[in-house]
């Protein structure tokens, strides 16, 4: 069982990622960003509370994401392990993230950073703007703001695995199939 904690700024290509390695490792996706824009689409409480954060860049109270993310996790039986993407963006939510885990008799395998450079970041997201109908895709204001609440709030989050002994980066620039392998690489040797 491998759970692995996808880590990067908002367009590092996270998504991309997990979506190729939940087909080779049979694991679950836990995207925060796609279970509140799921919520957001069927207009549930969870969805309109998280709104206005989401679409002014800013993070979603932790004590929100975490009761999300524990009920997705206890809803989900017989996984091989969970990649987690988008998720925890803050201290807070990593040590949630740990206490729920073992609850479950799991933990961390380990995390996993994609490292790109801000102009990059800035770029792809914004060419994704013009498909994704994400209202912060598409605004300089509210990537800018996205960008800077990953340094501020989220970056943390790299020592806090580090100090476990659980981090790892790799560079995030490149053929969407060599960063893939890549990553394996990492995985394989958990
Ligand atoms: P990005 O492309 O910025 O990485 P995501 O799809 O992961 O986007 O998240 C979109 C938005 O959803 C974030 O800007 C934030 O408002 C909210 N969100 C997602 N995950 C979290 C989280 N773990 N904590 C707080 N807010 C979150």
């Amino acid at each position: 069982m491998y759970n692995i904690v996808l880590f990067g700024p908002p367009g590092a290509g996270k998504g991309t990622q997990s979506e190729k390695l939940i087909q080779k490792y049979g694991l679950t996706h836990l995207s925060t960003g796609d279970l509140f824009r799921k919520h957001l689409g069927e207009g549930t409480e969870l969805g309109n509370l998280a709104k206005k954060y989401m679409n002014e860049g800013r993070l979603v109270p932790d004590e929100v994401v975490i009761g999300m993310v524990e009920e997705k996790i206890a809803s989900t039986k017989n996984s091989k392990g969970f990649i987690f993407d988008g998720f925890p963006r803050t201290t807070a939510q990593a040590s949630a993230l740990d206490e729920m885990l073992e609850k479950h008799d799991m933990s961390i395998s380990g995390m996993i950073a994609l490292d790109v450079p801000e102009d990059v970041l800035k770029a792809r997201i914004k060419e994704r703007g013009k498909t994704s109908g994400r209202v912060d895709d598409q605004d300089d204001a509210k990537i800018n703001t996205r960008i800077k609440v990953y340094f501020d709030e989220t970056l943390p989050v790299a020592d806090y695995y580090e100090k476990q002994g659980k981090f790892k980066k790799i560079n995030g620039v490149g053929a969407i199939d060599e960063i893939f392998s890549d990553i394996t690489k990492v995985i394989d040797s958990y």
